[in-house]
């Protein structure tokens, strides 16, 4: 049972303090269930806004997310999230596999279960030695590799990630790179992820939706007909990844070309 995410005429606007700020103007896609969709888009351009809101931690200001048929009003069960500013999403004083183990919590599982699920996580992130340390005793790409074990311990039907690779090594982007694509292989769930790095976009996703600058929109949706099969050296120079990746470098720059939409606040009443 895997399920299919609808993101409809959504929009989003930010109030507060004299400033309104349209991030997400209206956005339409549909990630099918089991596919692998990457999303890109100039900096500030609302892509963190759009996830949490498909992630139901952020209301719409209008328009709507369906996850398998059903409207999202708050975090949806089946659902994992790995943040962009990973740090801050690690409880300091729980130890790495606490932190792991703490989302499973909410499903029905024995302990024993649980553990298995957590070892199982660390070991496919090739963190298996570090769930007694405490996340503060670990390197930045480190600690994005607990947040993303934790994610995948959840087991989730829909796993949706924001910049996850941006602050680790070039070596360790690959390996996980690499880890994404086999974990969707194997396990057939729907992935939404986000990246501001277009050669990551093309070599990841299965489709790449091109957003415009703030106010948002799609701009360009591309599907990428590479083999099944991507290798971190192979692919990278194949004829069609480099036409791939021009196609949507052409469009980015042309995205970039906007200016985000910042208003005076309407008159209070
Ligand atoms: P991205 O993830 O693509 O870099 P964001 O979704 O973080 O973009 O931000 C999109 C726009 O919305 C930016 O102009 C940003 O300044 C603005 N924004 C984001 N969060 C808030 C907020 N809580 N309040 C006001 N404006 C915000
Ligand atoms: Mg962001």
């Amino acid at each position: 049972m895997h399920a299919s995410l609808v993101v409809s005429g959504l929009r989003k606007v930010y109030e507060g303090a004299g400033r309104r700020v349209e991030a997400v103007r209206d956005l339409t896609f549909t990630v099918d269930a089991g596919e692998l969709v990457c999303l890109v888009g100039p900096s500030g351009c609302g892509k963190t806004t759009l996830l949490k809101c498909m992630a139901g931690l952020l209301a719409p200001t209008s328009g709507e997310v369906l996850l398998g048929g059903r409207r999202v009003s708050g975090p949806p069960p089946g659902m994992a999230f790995v943040f962009q500013e990973y740090g801050r999403s690690l409880f300091p004083w729980m130890r790495v596999g606490e932190n792991v183990e703490l989302p499973l919590r909410q499903k029905k599982l024995g302990r024993v279960r649980r553990r298995e699920l957590v070892v199982d996580a660390l070991e496919s992130v090739g963190l298996a030695d570090a769930a007694g340390a405490y996340p503060w005793q670990l390197s930045g790409g480190m600690q994005q590799r607990v947040a993303i074990a934790r994610a995948l311990a959840y087991e989730p039907e829909v796993l949706l990630m924001d910049e996850p690779f941006a602050a680790v090594d070039a070596q360790t982007r690959a390996d996980l790179e690499d880890l994404v694509r086999r974990l969707w292989r194997r396990r057939g769930i729907t992935v939404l992820f986000v990246t501001h790095d277009i050669d990551e976009a093309v070599y990841l996703g299965e489709r790449v939706l091109v957003l415009s600058a703030s106010p948002t929109v799609v701009r360009e949706q591309l599907k990428v007909d590479l083999p099944e099969e991507r290798d971190q050296l192979r692919t990278r120079v194949a004829p069609r990844f480099a036409e791939l990746r021009t196609r949507v470098y052409e469009q980015i720059q042309a995205a970039k070309r906007g200016e985000p939409v910042v208003e005076d606040a309407p008159p209070p009443r």
